[in-house]
């Protein structure tokens, strides 16, 4: 081979090396000094914290990173840090103290944005702790939280309205005894409404409340499905609906009977309010693979593609005048798929409009004491 090649060579192997291990050398050097910052108890200890923590250093980069704030997209493991946070620790040394800010960052391929409680505290000359927090999911529950009791109020004015309305008419008309009785059958006919938005009301922010609300024990599901229809047999009669139970199963499921069969409830009822006279309902339970499924079948006015994702949503309703009319509440199936929830259940919903709905809500069976 030709000697200059030959040198070439060499000097290129030795320069590659050099560099190889000028970068090792560098890499070492960056963990050691990151080491003496931070000391390894330190590290455990907010390794396992679940906020997430960063130290800080003066020149902008990270000694140290958690899991947690990796997560949360506040700082890489590598040290490179969102400059948001970095500018945080500065007015932190500045002011000697400790400083709080709520910072946006944008997560994910999506670019999402969370925002993001950082708290920034000087430990001395040289370090800050950041203790990160992503409040994102408190925000949203205390957002719908929020929602809710606007709308609470709002379904409340109704109905008080409505009450309001027929007392002066009474007493405007008292001499009118037929007036007097059709107005007071009104007055019982809003109460009734009243008092059962306010026990929905408390049902759902008791089974929303995020505890469990359980008494656990084992529930005869075919014998809540013959509860339900039972509870439902005036309304039914009333309109010449006839309601059968088509029971090819009997098993049992861990959990509450009440609420259980106020689910159920709210399906049959639901099913004979939105059946025109002289259909039929059908309620059958079968069992597969350790799952009980209770449908709901109705020949009623079915429900449009575009509002069955949001008729579980609370006071959801395809048509609130008819819903109305029915005593209903608007919170009826809100309740069903919370109780489903708080099963470890599920309920979904099958439509067609002009032909029917099936309802079904699924459990896990329990084989109980042998
Ligand atoms: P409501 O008290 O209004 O019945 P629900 O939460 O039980 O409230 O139901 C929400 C909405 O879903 C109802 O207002 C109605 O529009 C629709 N819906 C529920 N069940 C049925 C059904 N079986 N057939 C047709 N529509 C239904």
């Amino acid at each position: 081979m030709n000697p200059d090649v030959w040198l070439a060579a060499v000097i290129g192997a030795a320069v590659g090396a050099l560099t190889v291990a000028l970068v090792v050398h560098r890499r070492r050097r960056k963990e050691i000094i990151a080491r003496t910052l931070v000391p390894h108890r330190t590290r455990q200890l907010l390794s396992v914290l679940q906020s997430g923590a960063v130290i800080v250093r003066r020149d902008r980069r990270a000694a140290f990173v958690n899991n947690p704030a990796t997560a949360i997209g506040v700082a890489r493991p590598d040290g490179a840090l969102l400059p948001a946070v970095a500018d945080l620790a500065e007015v932190a040394w500045k002011r000697g103290e400790a400083v709080e800010e709520e910072i946006p960052v944008k997560r994910g391929v999506l670019g999402v944005t969370s925002q993001v409680h950082v708290r920034a505290v000087p430990l001395d000359e040289d370090l800050v702790l950041a203790v990160v927090n992503d409040n994102t999911e408190l925000r949203l529950a205390e957002q719908s939280r929020r929602e809710f009791a606007i709308n609470v109020s709002h379904e409340l004015k109704t109905p008080v309205g409505a009450l309001s309305l027929l007392a002066e008419s009474i007493e405007e008309g008292a001499d009118d005894e037929h007036m007097v009785r059709s107005f007071a059958g009104k007055m019982r006919k809003e109460t009734r409404r009243l008092t059962k938005l306010i026990q929905e009301i408390i049902e759902i922010s008791r089974l929303q409340g995020g505890d469990s609300v359980l008494v656990h024990a084992d529930v005869d599901i075919a014998a809540v499905i013959a509860e339900a229809i039972d509870g439902a047999h005036l309304a039914a009669e009333a309109k010449d609906i006839t309601i059968t139970a088509d029971i090819k199963a009997t098993p049992m499921a861990l959990g509450d009977h009440d609420l259980l069969l106020m689910a159920l409830r709210n399906l049959v009822d639901n099913a004979v309010h939105y059946s025109n006279p002289g259909k039929r309902v059908t309620v059958s339970c079968t069992e597969a693979d350790d799952t009980v499924s209770i449908a709901v079948m109705d020949q009623g006015i079915g429900i449009d593609l575009k509002d069955q994702e949001r008729i579980f949503e609370r006071f959801f309703r395809t048509d609130p005048a008819r819903s109305r009319e029915s005593g209903g509440t608007g919170l009826g199936l809100s309740i069903v798929k919370h109780v489903a929830l708080q099963h470890a259940g599920a309920v979904d919903v099958w439509s067609q409009p002009g032909v029917g709905s099936t309802f079904t809500l699924r459990l896990q069976t329990h084989q109980g004491e042998q």
